[in-house]
């Protein structure tokens, strides 16, 4: 079984974001790392071919300057080999531009399964990986804490608010994961060496056949027109028990309507 998984490159977030004044929006230009939430895709990938007895793992990534770091983390981990598309007409996309460029290198794989992550930790519409599947015509079913493939059809646990539903579709399909669908491996010194001579092709948007007029500032249906910065958390109240201190916990709760 041969398996996509969309991994997000993203500026580290240990680091102290900055955005660009001109388009308010992040600065990318440094080195990128593999997004945590992507690990768990790339992990349930690995797992599912293990079980599945063959087929390989193919990642897949729109990255701005040629950026491979979090790929060969990915590639590290056991996946086999990576898409790439890096492009400066891509500058600025939107997520809809962002989700036909991965729906054009994913075709490429012809893949009977792709994962993605719920939400993405720098950009977090968690609106890419439906629009992939809309534009690949392939079923998308989200929110995955557990996954199985059984012959030509993927048997998911949905998370919701008040449980898991058990959602079955036929292959191929687009499925998200949680993050509690599986423990991500930490790659081996030999995966970390292996990973340094895995193929990784790099497209450009005239490869994929994309109309560049689609993509980057020029296709986005989506701007940032102002910044603001969060309000700082105002300091909370101290109550200082004179053997009253819980009637006034309750007043404040009732005040708040949580009780
Ligand atoms: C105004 C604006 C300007 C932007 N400018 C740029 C830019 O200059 N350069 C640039 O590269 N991008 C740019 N982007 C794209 C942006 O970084 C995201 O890739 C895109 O909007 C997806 O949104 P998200 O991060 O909210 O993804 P979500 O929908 O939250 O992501 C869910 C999952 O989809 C997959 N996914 C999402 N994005 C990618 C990706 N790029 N590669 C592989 N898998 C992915 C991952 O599995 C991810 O966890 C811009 C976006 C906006 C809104």
């Amino acid at each position: 079984m041969n398996v996509v998984v969309c991994v997000k490159q993203i500026p580290d977030p240990a680091a102290p974001p900055s955005l660009d004044p001109a388009t308010n929006t992040l600065n990318r230009s440094g080195k990128l790392i593999l997004d945590d939430s992507d690990a768990y895709g790339v992990e349930m990938a690995l797992q599912l071919v293990d079980a599945a007895g063959g087929g390989e793992v193919t990642l897949v990534s729109m990255a701005p300057n040629g950026e491979v770091s979090g790929l060969r983390t990915a590639l590290a981990m056991g996946a086999a080999k990576a898409i790439l598309v890096s492009d400066d007409v891509l500058v600025g996309s939107d997520a809809l531009g962002t989700a036909k460029v991965l729906a054009a290198a994913i075709r490429r794989a012809a893949p009977d399964l792709v994962l993605a992550a719920t939400e993405s930790t720098d950009g977090y519409t968690g609106t890419t990986p439906v629009q992939v599947a809309e534009l690949l015509g392939f079923p998308s079913v989200t929110f995955a804490k557990k996954v199985e493939v059984s012959g030509s059809t993927v048997k998911v646990q949905r998370q919701t608010e008040a449980g898991f539903d058990e959602v079955e579709s036929p292959l191929p399909a687009v499925v998200t994961v949680t993050a509690g669908v599986v423990e991500p491996r930490y790659p081996s010194f030999k995966g970390i060496m292996a990973a340094k001579s895995k193929p990784v092709e790099t497209l450009t948007v005239a490869d994929l056949g994309i109309d560049p007029s689609e993509v980057g500032a020029t296709g986005a249906r989506q701007a940032i027109t102002s910044v603001t910065a969060a309000e700082a958390r105002q300091s909370g109240e101290i109550v200082v028990d004179e053997g009253d201190a819980h009637e006034r916990i309750i007043q404040f709760l009732e005040q708040l309507k949580v009780l």
